[in-house]
This record gives C-alpha cells, structure tokens and sequence, in this order.
C-alpha cells in the first residue's frame, strides 16, 4: 500500500470507528442490558454509537442481542444482506455467540453459523462494561481494517476463517 493510500485508509478508519450507527437485532433479555448500556449511566454515546437505526440500509453495526431460534435464523441473515458494506457484527451475550444453556433443536447454536462475526461479548446477559469493552475492541479492529474509498468490499477472509455469509442461501 502507498504512502497516500495508508493515509486515507486511516483515515476513514479513524472516522468509521467513531460513527457506527448500530442495527440492534433483540430477541431476548440481553436487550435490558443494551437499553442500559445504551443509556445515560453508560452512556455509549462517548463512543460515536449512541445512535441506533431501524432500518438495516442505515446501519452498519449489526448487534445481536440475545437468543435466535431458528425460525428467526433466516431473517436475521436478509438483515445482515441488506446492510451495506463496510459492515460489522457483534454476537451480544452468550444466546447470540454460542447458544448459551439453550442447547436444544430450535436455537441457533451461535450466529456464526449464519453471518460472520467480529467481536463475541460473554456473559448472561453481559454487564454494560463488558459491552463497552468488546465495542472498544471492535473499534481496534475496524481502525486496523483496509480502507478504501473507492471499494467498500470487506477484506478477504483471514487464513482458517470460514466465509459463513453463504451458508443459508
Ligand atoms: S445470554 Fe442470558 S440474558 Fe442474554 S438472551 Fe441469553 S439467556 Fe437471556
């Protein structure tokens, strides 16, 4: 990458990781603790994503929150397809990442195996710093990311990592 290239790409780094406008998918009791976390006493909005949207066309910041039973699985993947690049997802608590304790015929056993994932949050529910921690981490991840401003398209995938986004199609 050139000189000029590395400068935008940081550039929009730094700019998109402080203005994530974020789609919260919530199914289950994980969305108390995004309401908390999204409130004043947390107040996510020192982090540039106070600002949720309802419409995945606007968002770029996909937040699972809670359990996804497996009629839900294929609306949640038209969500995450109608987003537009370059777009993130977060697996909120251990429902969304792994299933958690529902480990049984109608849960999704980790979004996963539907979408990919940037940033798993533990927890049942996770507590609102630990949120704030993994957004933290998300941040990191999307400054390190290649930017362009001609091609929005993700990065390809990292050696070992499994193109998920067709699976269900
Ligand atoms: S992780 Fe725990 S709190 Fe969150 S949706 Fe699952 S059961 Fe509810």
């Amino acid at each position: 990458m050139g000189f000029f290239e590395k400068m935008v790409s940081k550039g929009l780094g730094w700019a998109r990781k402080y203005s994530l406008f974020t789609y919260p998918f919530a199914t289950a009791c994980c969305g108390m603790e995004y309401m908390s976390v999204a409130s004043s006493r947390y107040d996510i909005a020192r982090f540039g994503a106070e600002f949720p949207r309802f419409s995945p066309r606007q968002a770029d910041l996909l937040m699972v929150v809670g359990t996804i039973n497996l009629k839900q699985a294929p609306i949640l993947k038209r969500v995450y397809d109608q987003m537009a690049e370059p777009k993130w997802v977060v697996a909120f608590g251990v429902c969304a990442s792994s299933g958690g304790f529902y480990d049984n015929y109608a849960v999704l056993q980790g979004i996963d195996r539907i979408i990919p994932v940037d940033v798993y949050i533990p927890g049942c529910p996770p507590r609102p710093e630990q949120v704030l921690d993994g957004l933290i981490l998300l941040q990191d991840k999307i400054a390190n990311e290649r930017h362009s401003l001609g091609n929005n398209q993700k990065l390809p995938l990292r050696p070992g990592q499994r193109d998920l986004t067709t699976e269900l199609k």
